[in-house]
């Protein structure tokens, strides 16, 4: 089964990625904690620790999904700041929301449901941007580069963390094997869907690597633009500034 980009026409896809995260809400957290070894913690921390978020500032965590970053960002930022959490499905935002009140999230955070394609916020309103492993769901990704960019402030900054591209055959092979093999298995036994996850997988492999996201992004009309791998390159953080 290819569930591949190129493969299926738009509305297909956008059909898929919403059932695919639909189905693994419940069991999403504990998911991504099997699935990368716990790492994704260290990639989000590293994430945060680049930011350069203070109080007072406003962030928008795109594609936020059960808002790991939300919480710290909205621990940062304080009360006189806010971050609003975004995603195109109710099923995750539920999760989020639940996940967040219920760990004592402070009352800065925003829930809205909305399409990193168009999204619904008033130009130059936020000084940080993150979509965290979103944007490999994303149709029209230069679309949502393009959005983001409208709705961030002049001197914003943008930072994409997403599966990238190894830089070593041998991890190569070891990653591609763990993400077609073992990967739908743990899906099947622990979520009982192996499809959801072996589309995961197919994602992964056709997202840009990391010199053509680089390149999207200054297309989209970002600056400094530059990527940092994470694990060899199985995960790169792109980060970029609104002029
Ligand atoms: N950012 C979270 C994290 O790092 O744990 C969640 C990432 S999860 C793999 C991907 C999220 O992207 C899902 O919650 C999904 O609903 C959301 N998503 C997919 N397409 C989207 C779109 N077009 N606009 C906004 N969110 C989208």
């Amino acid at each position: 089964i290819d569930f591949g980009y190129q493969e299926v026409p738009v509305d297909e896809k956008v059909k898929r990625v919403a059932g695919v995260f639909h189905s693994v809400a419940g069991k999403y957290d504990l998911m991504n904690d099997l699935m990368s070894g716990g790492i994704h913690r260290l990639w989000k921390r590293l994430t945060i620790e680049q930011s350069g978020a203070r109080a007072g500032m406003k962030v928008l965590d795109i594609a936020g999904g059960t808002g790991d970053l939300t919480l710290k960002f909205s621990r940062i930022v304080g009360p006189t700041g806010g971050v609003v959490l975004a995603d195109i499905n109710d099923s995750m935002l539920k999760v989020g929301r639940d996940k967040l009140i219920n760990s004592g999230a402070a009352g800065n955070i925003e829930y809205v449901q909305a399409n990193a394609e168009c999204l619904p916020f008033e130009d130059n309103s936020f000084d940080i941007i993150t979509i965290a492993f979103g944007l490999r769901n994303v149709t029209d990704k230069d679309a949502a580069l393009a959005s983001m960019n409208r709705v961030l402030k002049p001197g914003g900054k943008l930072m994409v963390l997403e599966f990238s591209k190894t830089n070593n055959p041998l991890l190569t092979k070891a990653y591609d094997f763990y993400s077609f093999n073992v990967l739908p298995q743990m899906g099947r036994v622990i979520a009982n869907d192996s499809e959801s996850y072996r589309y995961l997988a197919e994602s992964i492999r056709m997202h840009p690597d990391q010199e053509t996201l680089k390149q999207m992004m200054a297309n989209a009309g970002f600056v400094n633009c530059r990527y940092q791998n994470m694990t060899g390159g199985v995960v790169a953080l792109h980060t970029g500034i609104k002029p």
